[in-house]
Order: structure tokens, then sequence, then C-alpha cells
């Protein structure tokens, strides 16, 4: 008995049907990939080593509550490890500086309302830039956070955004950020 295949269009429509859900996902991915490693390009420039940084997939963004925007692990010996953990909101604005630097209006970091995502966008600079300061083997929360401050301008820089922008970013982190963050991330510069 000779078996029967599909014809040519029942395949074809079987392929589209299976490779639709894919597109999204395959997008979402490629566009968070590209996140880790802009993110652990610059993280690896600023340490002197290879620096892996994750950004949730869809599984853990959908179920995951995060409490850390991002986060590094010290060893026994207090030796920071060379990998560093973001939040989905963290490598969303890292997303949105690659996608939009030009057209951000960061001068409103400085005064006034943000119309758009410039807010999100600073933010997610300053965990990044934050977290690379651990990564070079700061712990104490007050000092990381005032060394994040002097480079999170460069690590804006990594992300499309002109060196005006960059220094309206730390200004931002200093003087408005800083008010958000818990005692133990003040005080240090
Ligand atoms: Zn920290």
């Amino acid at each position: 008995m000779a078996l029967r295949l599909p014809s040519a269009r029942a395949l074809l429509i079987g392929a589209l049907a299976l490779a639709v859900p894919g597109v999204p996902y395959a997008y979402a991915r490629s566009q968070r990939l590209e996140v880790e490693h802009r993110a652990a390009t610059v993280a690896s420039a600023m340490t002197n080593r290879s620096i892996h940084v994750k950004c949730p997939g869809p599984i853990r963004k959908r179920f995951m509550y995060e409490i850390h925007e991002g986060s590094v692990w010290f060893d026994a010996d207090g030796v920071p490890v060379s990998e560093t953990k973001l939040s989905a909101d963290t490598c969303d604005g890292l997303r949105e500086a690659l996608d939009h630097a030009p057209a951000l209006q960061l001068a409103c970091l400085t005064g006034g309302a943000c119309p758009g995502a410039e807010e999100r966008v600073a933010q997610a600079l300053a965990v990044l830039a934050h977290e690379i300061v651990h990564l070079r083997g700061v712990r104490d929360e007050a000092i990381t956070e005032c060394h994040a401050r002097g480079r999170v301008a460069s690590v804006a820089a990594a992300f499309g955004i002109d060196p005006a922008g960059g220094e309206r970013i730390a200004r931002w982190q200093t003087v408005t950020w800083s008010q958000e963050l818990p005692p133990q991330y003040r005080g240090a510069c």
C-alpha cells in the first residue's frame, strides 16, 4: 500500500502554523541576547575579565517575582562571581536604550517630567553600572552606588547614549534616584 504523503500545500500550511507562534518567541530571544551581549561587553571591559549577563527569559519573566533589579554573588572569599542577573525591568530599559537612544529626551531627567521611557532607561543603566562596580569587587552598597555614578555615563555610551545624555543620567542617579534607594545605598559620597 502506498503511503499517502500530505500535499505540498498542506505541508506549507502546517509549517506556517508551527512557525507563526515561534516567530515572536525567537524575536524576543534575539532581542534579549543582544541586550545581554552588549551589557556583558561593557561589564567585561570595566572589570578586565569575562562577564556573563543574564536577562530573564519568558518563563522567568512571567512567573518570577523579582525583588532585586540586579544581583551579583560573592563567593566565600569575598570574590564576585563573573555573572550578574538583571531584572526584566532592567533588561527592558536597556533594550529601550538600544532601540531609541537618539530620540530620548534626557534633559527631562534634570528638570521637569519625562515624556516617555527616559526614567526607565536611566534606571536600567544605573542598575547595570551598580552591578558592574560589584563585579569589580566592591561589596558595600553605598560605596558601590557612589562609584556607579562615576561610571554610568560610560555604560550609557555602550548603549548608544551621547556624552551629554550620560552626564544627565549620572546627575539623575545622584540627585533623584539616590533618594528612592534604601539607606544602606546612601551616604558614601
Ligand atoms: Zn548592590
